[in-house]
């Protein structure tokens, strides 16, 4: 038995999310197994990227071998082939944790894709599970590494089943880490010259330092630009070469949606290359909610948590390379830092107005990019009030007419005095384009947004309205529809109105607190009845709140509003008329309300008592 402290040498188990991840590596059979050595030519970049940042403060951790490079060494007589950097290192713990102990946050995604694609891992980079692709290519890996500024140097080494061992190793790089795959049988032509380099350049030609292929003990060459893709001019950049930065900042396969590449000159001085993706991100949806852009200085990578721009622009990835902001800058220095505070807003304009351009120029690809990152943008829509209108001006939104159309389009459209923008929420645009609460606005032509993204019910609640039409919902409060006439429709006689004013007065009494009101809809053609809120909020965000616990929100107690053009509401109302509020009243009133909390989805009070009336019903109807 080893103690805990002694354990940080020896044999170690992989956390059991990484082993499992490490099985599928191993015993997969890749179509595109190439991109292993896009993952540590990144990893060794990055290696590079934070000894530079280190070293701002601390130049003695430069001292002897300032250029930073990554040197590629096939060995043909071992069957391996090593990625070798001269930049920040590992120690002992930072090997335990990096490298198997601490699942990643893509792990959990990676492994439900895979699981769902049986196996087919071709988009691994996505995940943000690089390491571990080594093993894609090789029976065994070791890892040698001595951090920058330290004495000892250690060994991490696997075969990718289970464990690990960590131990001092004798032979190791003055700093920096050595990736030796032991390359499996049918991976040989990774010891190819030829292959290296046709690898490097396809993925890798964007890394800022130089990678060398070794030719001899003593011999290498240069074989990529070695020039950071942003500083280059935009003509010499190609498509393919801005794909593949992207997927190396994203870990996406497709081409960028949008590419913003610019100077900026004047007060501030900074170049941008900037992206939206083609394709979603995976850690789109983490709860931290963080963007992603990198900050540069003068070529020296600083962070990449500065926010260079609002969460709801969290998909946009890349570069900012800023020629002023002082390279000591500390990252807990940029948090209120004016020339970040004036980056931000000026490259956050430049996003949107591209995205906005992308909308006028290409519906088509707009139509994409608002599926993809739509819900997220929105997010905007409440957080800041100072783009409203702007994000207003780019939103799309699904409506009972239409697939897409524009706020501006809707208002552009609107019926004689209508005088708000009139919405519905849901889970699902096709549910909810069924809700009875929409009859009323159907039969006069009126358009109502369907908002089925979740972020929706909060939006609409704290934006005003577009070009002074208010936001309202039609499942909250009494419906505005009298002096808006029904189309095309033969006028059907309302039931006699004493009549309903009895049987609203029954079903008030049968049905108690259960219910705030019962009154006469308007919004109602085809249906008996809907339930409608006239508390503060709105049905569906109050169902989706008291869904979550710790909101403290509880559904409460609906308006049920009935239909007077519906025969069954005027044989009620007939039936109230003449005998008052009877055992078949009072039993229809509760059929009806259980029948429109189904509608909505919600559960019942009571499903026994409801099953005990409609099974008597049923019996009536056969005896
Ligand atoms: P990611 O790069 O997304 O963080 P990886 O699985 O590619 O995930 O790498 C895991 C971690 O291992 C890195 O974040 C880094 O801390 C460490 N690491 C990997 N390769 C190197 C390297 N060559 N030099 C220093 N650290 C490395
Ligand atoms: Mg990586």
């Amino acid at each position: 038995m080893q103690a805990k402290d002694a354990a940080q040498t020896g044999t170690h188990q992989f956390q059991a999310e990484v082993a499992k991840l490490l099985h599928l590596m191993v015993h997969s059979v890749y179509s595109d197994r190439d991109i292993f050595l896009r993952e540590l030519v990144s990893n060794a970049a990055d290696a590079c990227d934070k000894l530079r940042y280190e070293a701002i403060g601390k130049s003695e951790l430069l001292r002897g071998d300032a250029e930073l490079r990554i040197t590629l060494t096939p060995d043909k007589a071992a069957k391996s082939l090593t990625v070798g950097d001269n930049g920040i290192g590992m120690s002992r713990e930072e090997l335990i944790e990096n490298l198997g102990t601490i699942a990643r946050s893509g792990t959990q995604a990676f492994m439900e894709k895979a699981k769902a694609s049986e196996g087919d891992v071709r988009l691994i980079g996505q995940f943000g599970v690089g390491f571990y692709s080594a093993f894609i290519a090789a029976h065994k890996v070791d890892v040698i590494s001595r951090r920058a500024g330290e004495d000892k140097a250690w060994v991490w080494s696997s075969e990718g089943e289970g464990t690990f061992t960590v131990d001092e190793a004798a032979d190791a790089p003055a700093r920096g880490t050595r990736i030796v795959l032991h390359l499996k049988d049918d991976a040989s032509e990774f010891l190819e010259d030829w292959k290296l380099e046709q690898v490097v350049r396809a993925y890798s030609d964007h890394v800022a330092h130089p990678i060398m292929l070794a030719i001899d003990k003593d011999t290498s060459r240069q074989i990529n630009q070695a020039s950071a893709i942003w500083t280059r001019s935009k003509s010499d950049i190609s498509a393919d070469q801005h794909k593949e930065f992207l997927a190396d900042l994203a870990g996406t396969a497709e081409a960028p949606a949008v590419t913003l590449h610019y100077g900026a000159e004047g007060r501030n001085e900074y170049r941008v290359l900037l992206y939206v993706p083609g394709e979603r991100p995976f850690d789109l949806y983490d709860p931290e909610r963080r963007g992603r852009q990198k900050l540069y200085v003068k070529r020296v990578f600083i962070t990449d948590d500065a926010e260079l721009l609002p969460a709801y622009l969290r998909f946009v990835r890349g570069v900012i390379d800023s020629e002023d902001m002082p390279l000591n800058l500390s990252r807990e220095m940029l948090q209120n830092n004016p020339q970040v505070a004036a980056i931000r807003k000026a490259v956050t304009n430049r996003v949107l107005a591209e995205i906005k351009k992308l909308a006028d120029s290409d519906a088509a690809a707009f139509a994409r990019l608002w599926e993809t990152f739509g819900p997220v943008l929105k997010e905007g829509l409440y957080e800041d009030m100072e783009r409203r209108d702007q994000l207003f001006e780019i939103a799309r939104f699904r409506t009972t007419k239409s697939e897409s159309t524009t706020l501006k389009d809707y208002v552009s459209a609107l019926q004689a005095n209508q005088t708000a923008i009139y919405y519905l929420t849901g889970d699902d645009a096709g549910k909810a384009a069924r809700s009875p609460q929409l009859e009323g606005y159907r039969s006069r032509d009126i358009e109502v947004l369907l908002l089925t993204d979740p972020v929706d019910s909060f939006w609409v609640r704290t934006a005003l309205g577009f070009e002074g039409k208010p936001f309202k919902s039609i499942t909250q409060g009494a419906a505005d529809l009298d002096l808006i006439p029904v189309k095309n429709e033969a006028k059907v006689p309302e039931a006699d109105a004493s009549a309903v004013g009895t049987l609203i007065a029954a079903m008030k009494q049968a049905l108690g607190d259960k219910v705030k009101d019962v009154r006469k809809s308007s919004r109602l053609t085809d249906s008996a009845v809907c339930l409608v809120n006239d508390s503060e909020m709105d049905r569906t965000l109050e169902r989706l709140l008291s869904k979550q616990k710790t909101t403290g929100v509880t559904l409460s107690a609906p308006v049920l509003e009935i239909n007077p053009v519906h025969p069954l509401i005027a044989k009620l109302a007939a039936k109230a008329k003449a005998s008052g509020s009877t055992p078949e009243v009072t039993d229809a009133a509760w059929l009806l309300l259980d029948q429109a909390h189904i509608l909505e989805g919600e559960p019942l009070a009571d499903p026994t008592a409801f099953a005990a009336r409609l099974a008597s019903l049923m019996g009536k109807m056969f005896g």
